[in-house]
């Protein structure tokens, strides 16, 4: 059988090409490497090369036409030698869990569409704000403080802490080296919750601004559903008001997890990640269960201030979501800043002690060992907060209270929409959220949008930060992919050199023929600004060629992202290409 010329994948987000020009034509010579066509999407044209030698045998695909990725395009080999002729199948859907649900009623004028979000975190309040600029009137109803986890008991009361932490550290560690000599250097715990709250009003406060000008309703009361596409909210007058819509949007995000642990609930020192953001004092010891995002983040703020930390984790790995190399780093510097780590160390119990709690958990030998501390910090995951919602009264597909979407984040009721930390199958990330939000506002409005996670960065506020997006290298090898690494180390970097002296590294994964960036993989100062250019770069379907012609500005840490990129070719300036 002759060789099949294929559509190739330039890029994770290329679902199909266009025929631009055939520069060979049927009947004549090909050798290896030679170009055979032309091909464009919608961001690149590219020139699709013969990996075999022989004849142009028949061309499938006209110039003009759409192929989907690995359609194809021609046939080459011996003359006489038998081809396929299929024409390109269309381009496949994306894969939903199950069927868009049908239009609940004919359009609207957009100015006549009532939509009512449920939840004012980063997935609701960004939600309403997109609807209400495309003319819907918009209601929030919200149980408690807008801004949801993030903004209140998330991420940004979080790097709060983290940020405070830093400057400690950085004046005792990094100090003395640079000529800045402090003494009495002392963390002022009290201060820190007061700034981390400061900052928490004033981006909630924000929020209620946005909606004042974008004329987004707000009721304060918690919502269920009575019926499909039917909610009933108990306001926070006492009242209760039966309310429908067009559209409903469910964004009411996730809470703490709390494993069944015997001993655990019942211990007043075993706090969540709200506890560990409002301590009054700073505890000497802590004992972290879990080793994801959570534990760690908070681990590496209170280690900082001063606190034993030791960690237990259950898997014998961490932070999964991460590439190998980075974990590794990552884990190193946390031990240098004195944490202990105790993997495949599953909690059985937690028994009373007069420090505060002692964790007794069954290490890797199958023997007990107890660990006390002031405070238990219990980071096992985040769990959807729908149980108050009346899934099944509001006939909402769902998968332990997750509420099942598809990519326009329709659920399996017409004119019903999730969001965010609720929704199955997603990162559970405020970022995420937002993308979120805007789709099921636009795709409500009339505008088809839809959610792609593939530019989904991934940041970690450990020390050093990291950051990823796209595919790690644990997952190409998995999908069998061709793939090159780049890899430029933060010591080679001027500006990460005078930051924290140069720990970390930027890893840049590429498809091993064009060069498409599949996946960029940095720790180091700055990696969670950083990875901005690396979502950039998948969303645009960008090759390593591309980073390169880009002048990035010296002295920055941004070089280290092109000079990632050169190394993946072998041409790297400031470090080795070996
Ligand atoms: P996680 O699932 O990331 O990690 C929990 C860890 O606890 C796992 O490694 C698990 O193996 C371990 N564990 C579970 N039971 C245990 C037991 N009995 N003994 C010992 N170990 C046990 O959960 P998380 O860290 O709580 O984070 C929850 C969610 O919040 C995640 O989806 C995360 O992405 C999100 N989040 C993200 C950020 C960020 O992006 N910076 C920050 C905070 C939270």
């Amino acid at each position: 059988m002759a060789y099949e010329l294929k559509m190739p994948q330039l890029g994770l987000t290329m679902e199909e090409g266009t025929v631009s020009k055939w520069v060979k034509k049927e009947g004549d010579a090909v050798k290896v490497g030679d170009v055979i066509v032309e091909i464009t999407t919608d961001k690149l044209t590219n020139e699709v090369v013969s990996e075999a030698e022989g004849t142009l045998l028949k061309i499938v695909a006209q110039e003009g036409d759409d192929v989907p990725v690995k359609g194809t395009l021609a046939w080459i080999g011996k003359p006489g030698e038998a081809v396929g002729g299929a024409a390109p199948a269309p381009a496949a859907a994306p894969a939903v869990p199950f069927a868009p649900a049908p239009a609940a009623a004919p359009a609207k004028p957009a100015g006549d569409k009532k939509i009512i979000v449920v939840g004012g975190g980063p997935g609701g309040y960004v939600a309403a704000i997109r609807a209400a600029q495309l003319g819907a009137k918009v209601t929030v109803v919200e149980r408690e403080h807008l801004g949801g986890t993030c903004l209140n008991i998330g991420c940004i009361p979080t790097k709060c802490l983290l940020h405070s932490a830093e400057l400690v550290n950085d004046i005792k560690e990094q100090g003395p080296d640079i000529g800045v000599k402090v003494s009495g250097v002392e963390v002022d715990f009290p201060q820190v919750i007061k700034h981390k709250n400061e900052i928490s009003k004033k981006l909630t406060s924000g929020i209620a601004g946005l909606f004042k000008m974008n004329k987004v309703a707000k009721v304060d009361g918690e919502a269920k559903f009575v019926a499909p596409g039917k909610l009933s909210v108990k306001k926070a007058d006492g009242s209760t008001e039966e309310m429908t819509a067009d559209a409903i949007i469910v964004a009411t995000g996730s809470i703490n997890a709390i494993p069944p642990i015997p001993g655990l609930k019942e211990n007043p020192n075993c706090i969540d990640s709200t506890g560990a953001l409002s301590l009054e004092k700073l505890p000497k010891s802590m004992v972290v269960i879990g080793a994801g995002v959570i534990g760690l983040e908070l681990a590496c703020a209170y280690a900082a201030f001063g606190t034993k930390i030791t960690v237990v984790e259950a898997l014998d790995h961490m932070l999964p979501m991460l590439d190998g190399d980075l974990t590794k780093i990552g884990v190193a510097h946390m031990k240098k800043m004195g944490m202990e780590f105790n993997l495949e160390c599953p909690v059985q119990r937690v028994e009373k002690s007069s420090v505060g709690a002692k964790v007794v958990c069954k290490n890797k030998e199958g023997k007990e060992v107890a660990f006390e501390a002031e405070k238990v910090l219990v980071a096992v995951g985040r769990r959807a907060n729908t149980a108050m919602l009346d899934l099944d009264a509001g006939k909402l597909d769902n998968d332990r209270g997750r509420i099942k979407v598809n990519d326009k984040m329709e659920t399996s009721v017409p004119g019903v929409y999730a969001i965010g930390d609720c929704v199955m199958g997603y990162a559970q990330l405020a970022h995420t959220a937002s993308a979120m939000g805007e789709v099921a506002a636009e795709n409500i409005m009339g505008i088809e949008a839809h959610y792609d996670q593939k530019t989904n960065p991934t940041c970690v506020y450990i020390e050093p930060e990291a950051a990823s997006v796209g595919l790690t290298e644990e997952q190409c090898k998995e999908q069998g992919l061709a793939y090159k690494v780049g890899k430029f180390p933060m010591a080679a970097n001027g500006k990460a050199l005078i930051l924290n002296g140069g720990e970390g590294v930027v890893k840049i994964i590429a498809g091993k023929e064009y060069g498409e960036i599949l996946g960029m993989h940095i720790i180091g100062p700055r990696a969670t600004d950083l990875i901005a250019e690396g979502a950039l770069a998948i969303g645009e379907e960008m090759t390593l060629d591309e980073i390169i012609a880009t002048i990035h500005s010296h002295p920055t840490v941004t070089e280290a992202m092109r000079e990632a990129a050169l190394q993946a070719e072998k041409r790297a300036i400031h470090t080795s290409n070996k």
